[in-house]
């Protein structure tokens, strides 16, 4: 059993770190930015929020699986909630499959939302940097949960 601490980041800063990422990759996507602009990008942005992201609340594995064991392991959420966001994620997933692209892994961000007073969280899918993917394919990608969030609706 892995020594949990209640979640630091709070979920209001790491979702409009999420946002400014997505926003900025889908105009870079879109006029065909290379990788080290994106690349650069992403450090600039993450600079932004460094000292509101804590890495102790950031948790990576290779499958959903270990990500969906491990959400219910922290006893933090119900498992309805657990299911629908690893649901979400397996339609990212998929899609990326059938178009040819491998999940580098997967994360949990355990977020704590201060309005609630409660712990919340958020998974994503990733692929590595390397990984050469068209913006169509992106999109798709992006658009391919029956209930995309927030953030995937920005590739629309
Ligand atoms: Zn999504």
């Amino acid at each position: 059993m892995i020594d949990l601490k209640f979640p630091k980041t709070k979920v209001y800063n790491y979702l409009k770190y999420r946002e400014a990422i997505s926003l900025n990759l889908n105009h870079m996507m879109k006029y065909e930015k290379s990788k080290e602009e994106i690349s650069s990008m992403v450090n600039v942005v993450y600079d932004c929020f460094r000292d509101k992201l804590f890495a102790q609340d950031m948790y990576y594995f290779s499958t959903l699986n270990d990500l969906e064991l491990f959400l219910i392991g922290t006893g933090f959420y119900p498992e309805e909630l657990i299911s629908k966001a690893v649901k979400h994620e397996f339609d990212h997933a998929k899609k990326a499959e059938d178009l040819g692209y491998k999940a580098r892994n997967y994360s949990a961000a355990l977020l704590y939302d201060h309005i609630l007073n409660e712990p919340t969280f958020a998974a994503q899918i990733s692929f590595d940097k390397s990984t050469e993917m068209s913006y169509s394919d992106w999109k798709q990608i992006a658009d391919a949960p029956e209930n995309p969030s927030r953030l995937d609706i920005i590739f629309r």
